[in-house]
């Protein structure tokens, strides 16, 4: 079995962000003076293993915010019982940014997903052809 050039290659790490990035193959092969079917092979053998890695993050991540939000929501209700409505204002906001957080965060267990499904077929399309 032939040497990963990606795997060698010196900006590796910004290689595999690029791929959990969707950024097409075709500019991460030009960006990086890979070929193309380098970077589709690299994708193949380490995918799961980068969407593993997201998940975990993303979990804790989650846990994270749920904490957050818990607090957030007391400060507003708090807030809102002793008619302090700047300190309610200061709840709203916070509350919707953890909730925004939390979108982006799905939003990334959604991709890492879709990387998956992507990369299933496309080791499937590589046993056909070998
Ligand atoms: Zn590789």
């Amino acid at each position: 079995m032939r040497v990963c050039t990606v795997c060698a290659h010196p900006r590796r790490a910004e290689v595999d962000a690029a791929i959990l990035g969707r950024v097409a193959m075709r500019r991460i092969a030009r960006d990086f003076g890979l070929s193309e079917a380098a970077v589709r092979r690299h994708r193949a053998h380490i995918g799961g293993r980068l969407a593993h890695q997201e998940e975990v993050t993303t979990a804790r991540l989650l846990a994270d915010l749920r904490d957050l939000q818990a607090k957030a929501q007391s400060l507003l209700e708090r807030a809102e019982t002793e008619g302090d409505l700047r300190g309610a204002l200061a709840g709203v906001r916070e509350t919707r940014e953890v909730i925004v957080a939390a979108q982006k965060l799905v939003e990334a267990g959604d991709l890492a997903r879709r990387i998956e499904e992507l990369e299933r077929i496309v080791a499937e399309r590589e046993q056909v052809r070998a």
